[in-house]
């Protein structure tokens, strides 16, 4: 069989088509080179498309503004975390890569005077730590949207080659070790197609699926990291999950930072404005990880609303009307839909919900997977790359903040297009790949052709997100964590006898959805493992037997390897800037 199957070859090999991806290729076309982009849906429709609020740069179009409180705002946001030389390079570079979106089409809200309007979102401050600032560059509440479509219009005219609807299943290696190909199928046809690059480049977006309640798509399920896992790599930092404040109770779906932006505020029972005992300065724009635990805690404590106390309240209608029509249609339209209740006369029920990953493939700001050497310093993989959600850089550490991920993904798919184009100047020549590694992805591919009785993906897939919520929530204990340890545990045991009931080829979703169970599993144990062994409370990760953040033990980043039922290591974080002095850990307050 592996001799039949059919191969293609590019320069470089783009998996995902979000907006890390498209801004990578983009770069990568535009000299030249021989590209594809596998996207396992019709790229428009990657997670990247339901962004809302919007993109930070210190534009500086309304407030007062600059590129290095932008980088203090995101080094304390993520706990002092996030690796500060990451951090100095994406905040300087933001104003440029905001207005060459510009130029690429996206049509971003005005002020009046004809520049790009600005919106205050959580964590955003003028001059370390003061006044309230407005940095998040919008176009209405559909920026992703119109980043994607933009992007995507871009790679058309550029003659980026696609490859819609693949589901890539496994990197393949060389002859060498060098990862240098990748096994994807074909949806539509059920059929195999080994894809070899010189490079390649992961932008398979976050995993924030594995938890029942989420903002995230139906695909955000982690196979960039799954796929790394598997080939021996480290993922890290993957205990920091972020929980948005406000998704629609009961059914998880976003509304945006935005509304808090634009002046609402959050409500308990007794219509009290809770937040001002939680953050009497920032109120609530202090950043997601302190807004998510308030609401959590006040419903604890018996003060939420409805029936089973069970949410809180979104308050909008305070506000002018005709603001929260044109510059929240969306949201609005939501609410409306999913709710009944339109924002413009009443208050809008929400809960945190599963929102983000912090964690991912490790790599440094050009993009390049690194992986320590038995403590020495990290070695980059030759020719493989990884960007936007499903990496981490990490600019974002322990908690990101809103509108910082697409600037995240445009920043470092632009960094990455470039050390691609630079190392293919030296490297012009594929290797052949190893006859061992494609065996291997076949048999994973065959696995799922085995018949007969067993349990049903479905299944799994449900009692796999239930446990993610009720073991490694908002807020979390060791011997929670540890049950949820052993629970996901018994469900990868369970993974065995699991079956597919349907086993034709033809568009076999249920086929597809089993490779996203086998990838979604093994990021909820990098989770939960990864949680467990941190007995501290830093930024999203929340313990509450271990409620202070720990400098001394626990400034350092997890990586967790999936060998041997899952191996846990550790690396510093880098705070060390490019070009300023560090901005040192210090208690964070909003
Ligand atoms: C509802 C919502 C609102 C948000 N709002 C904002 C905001 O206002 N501001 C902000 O900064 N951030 C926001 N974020 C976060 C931000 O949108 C994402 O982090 C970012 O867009 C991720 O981009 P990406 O390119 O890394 O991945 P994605 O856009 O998720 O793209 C992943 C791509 O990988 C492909 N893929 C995945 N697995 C496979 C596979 N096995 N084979 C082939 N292809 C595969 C998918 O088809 C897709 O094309 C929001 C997120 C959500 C969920």
């Amino acid at each position: 069989m592996k001799n039949n199957i059919e191969r293609r070859r590019f320069d470089c090999l783009v998996i995902g088509a979000g907006g890390a991806g498209l801004r990578a290729a983009l770069q990568l076309v535009q000299a030249d080179l021989h590209v594809a982009v596998v996207s396992k849906v019709f790229p428009t429709r990657s997670h990247t498309v339901a962004a809302q609020g919007g993109m930070n740069a210190a534009l500086g179009n309304l407030t007062p503004d600059n590129w290095h409180w932008h980088m203090y705002d995101t080094v304390k946001g993520g706990d002092f975390l996030g690796d500060q030389d990451a951090i100095e390079y994406m905040c300087r570079a933001a104003s440029r890569l905001v207005i060459e979106l510009e130029h690429f089409g996206v049509p971003f809200t005005r002020l009046e005077n004809g520049r790009i309007y600005q919106r205050p979102f959580g964590g955003q401050s003028q001059n370390y730590g003061g006044e309230q600032a407005a940095r998040t560059c919008a176009a209405a509440d559909r920026t992703g949207h119109a980043i994607l479509q933009s992007l995507y219009q871009q790679n058309l005219r550029s003659r980026t080659h696609f490859f819609d609807e693949y589901f890539a299943t496994d990197l393949l290696v060389s002859e060498e070790g060098v990862t240098q190909g990748v096994m994807v199928i074909d949806i539509e046809s059920g059929q195999p197609l080994i894809i070899e690059a010189k490079t390649i480049l992961l932008a398979t977006g976050g995993s924030a699926r594995i938890f029942r309640t989420s903002t995230n798509a139906m695909i955000n399920t982690g196979d960039g990291m799954a796929m790394a896992l598997r080939a021996g790599l480290p993922i890290q930092d993957m205990e920091f999950v972020q929980f948005h404040p406000t998704g629609i109770a009961g059914l998880g779906m976003l509304i945006s930072e935005a509304t808090r932006g634009e002046g609402g505020y959050l409500i308990n029972k007794d219509g009290e404005r809770f937040m001002e005992r939680y953050a009497p300065h920032a109120l609530d724009l202090a950043s997601r990880d302190v807004v998510s635990r308030a609401i959590a805690t006040e419903i604890r404590e018996g003060r939420g609303c409805g029936e089973n106390a069970d949410y809180v309240l979104l308050q909008l209608h305070h506000l002018d009307p005709d603001i929260v029509k044109s510059r929240l249609p969306g949201i609005r339209g939501m609410s409306i839909r999913f709710t009944g209740i339109d924002p413009v006369d009443a208050p809008i029920p929400v809960f945190p919900t599963a929102h983000y990953t912090m964690g991912g493939i490790p790599t440094n700001r050009k993009g390049q997977v690194v992986v320590p050497l038995h403590h020495a310093p990290e070695e980059p993989q030759q020719g493989l790359y990884a960007i936007g959600e499903c990496a981490c850089v990490s600019v974002h550490g322990a908690n990101r903040l809103g509108g910082n991920s697409l600037l995240d993904i445009v920043v470092f798919g632009r960094a990455a297009g470039n050390h691609i184009i630079d190392f293919l100047a030296d490297n012009r020549f594929h290797t052949p790949l190893s006859e061992a590694s494609i065996e291997q992805a076949m048999d994973h591919i065959q696995r799922w052709d085995k018949k007969g009785e067993g349990e049903s993906v479905a299944d799994i897939t449900k009692q796999m997100r239930v446990m993610m919520e009720q073991y490694c929530g908002v807020f979390r204990t060791q011997d929670v964590l540890d049950e949820g340890v052993e629970k996901g545990r018994e469900l990868l045991a369970r993974l065995a006898d699991v079956r597919l009931g349907d086993q034709s080829k033809v568009f076999n979703t249920a086929r597809i959805e089993a490779f996203e169970l086998e990838n979604q599993l093994e990021v909820a144990m990098a989770t939960l493992l990864s949680a467990a062994a941190r007995t501290e409370s830093r930024g999203a990760h929340s313990r509450l037997d271990f409620p202070d953040r720990d400098d001394r033990e626990w400034m350092k980043h997890t990586l967790y390897y999936n060998r041997d039922g899952g191996v846990l290591d550790y690396k510093p974080v880098r705070t060390q800037p490019l070009t300023v002095d560090s901005f040192p850990p210090v208690e964070r307050v909003y």
